[in-house]
């Protein structure tokens, strides 16, 4: 495993972070009827009874509920390496407090789906995803069951698994390259 150098988002333009260090994702909003989309694109709203054809880049809500999860108990398929011994880990829908998005992500290591039930808060967070031959770790978003009462605490997703996990890319073919 090459070492960790560094960080960068697996995907780029999907979240950022703000000054505190706290991810948010991106999505886009419609100027015109108010619909949101994720992941974030420049045109074509999707509401079928709206003509607006610019969509606006927004910073979205970074808690909501849990909507549905599952866990996944399967190592993918080659040609996509994965960790050995494989780990469980679960996936969750959450709903967007403010927005009404139901975004999937990977839900922290450590939490799985006997952790999970529909309608908790959930959080964003960010994590690392696999490093890559360069020794950069490619990070994601991702959920976790949101601390009570606090909203502004950092991710401590981020640097906290340098381990390689390599996952199937994600279907847009949005990857990054160096
Ligand atoms: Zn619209």
């Amino acid at each position: 495993m090459p070492k960790v150098t560094h960080q960068e988002p697996a995907i780029e333009g999907w979240f950022a972070a703000d000054e505190a260090g706290n991810p948010y994702l991106t999505g886009s909003k419609c100027p015109q009827c108010g619909t949101y989309v994720f992941p974030p694109r420049a045109n074509n709203c999707p509401n079928p009874a709206c003509a607006g054809d610019a969509l606006e880049s927004v910073a979205l809500s970074t808690r909501g509920k849990l909507w549905s999860y599952t866990e996944n108990r399967y190592a993918p398929p080659p040609p996509y390496p994965s960790p050995d011994p494989f780990e469980p880990f679960a996936v969750a829908a959450v709903e967007l407090a403010d927005e009404g998005l139901i975004v999937l992500g990977k839900v922290v290591e450590g939490t799985l789906a006997a952790d999970l039930k529909v309608g908790i808060e959930m959080e964003l967070t960010t994590m690392p995803l696999f490093t890559d031959e360069d020794g950069v770790a490619r990070i994601v978003y991702g959920w976790r069951i949101a601390r009570a009462g606090d909203d502004a605490q950092p991710s401590d997703g981020v640097g906290a698994l340098p381990h390689k996990w390599e996952v199937a890319p994600p279907a847009c073919g949005a990857e990054r390259r160096k």
